[in-house]
C-alpha cells in the first residue's frame, strides 16, 4: 500500500514500517481501526512471521533476533 497523503506521501507501507516504526506504531495506535493502521498491522504479522534463516554466533539455529531503529543490523540472540 502507498500513502497518497501526509508528511510520507509516495512511501509505502513496507518501507515506513520499517525507517519510520514510530509512525507506523502512532498510526496503529491513534486509529486501530483504519485502513493505514490494518495495513501496518498485516506487515508487522508477516514480519514476524517469518523464520530467522542465520545461524546463532556459536553455529546453533538462531530462534530470536533484535532490531533497533535506524539500524539494518540484526543481533542474533540464540
Ligand atoms: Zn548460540
Amino acid at each position: 500500500m502507498r500513502l497518497r497523503f501526509g508528511p510520507y506521501a509516495g512511501s509505502s507501507t513496507e518501507v515506513l514500517l520499517l525507517r519510520a516504526p514510530d509512525y507506523a506504531a502512532w498510526t496503529m495506535s491513534h486509529n486501530p481501526n483504519g485502513r493505514l493502521a490494518r495495513a501496518f498491522a498485516a506487515l508487522a504479522a508477516a514480519f514476524d512471521a517469518r523464520a530467522i534463516r542465520a545461524p546463532c554466533t556459536c553455529g546453533a539455529p538462531a530462534a530470536e533476533a533484535r532490531a533497533y531503529r535506524n539500524s539494518t543490523e540484526l543481533i542474533l540472540l540464540w
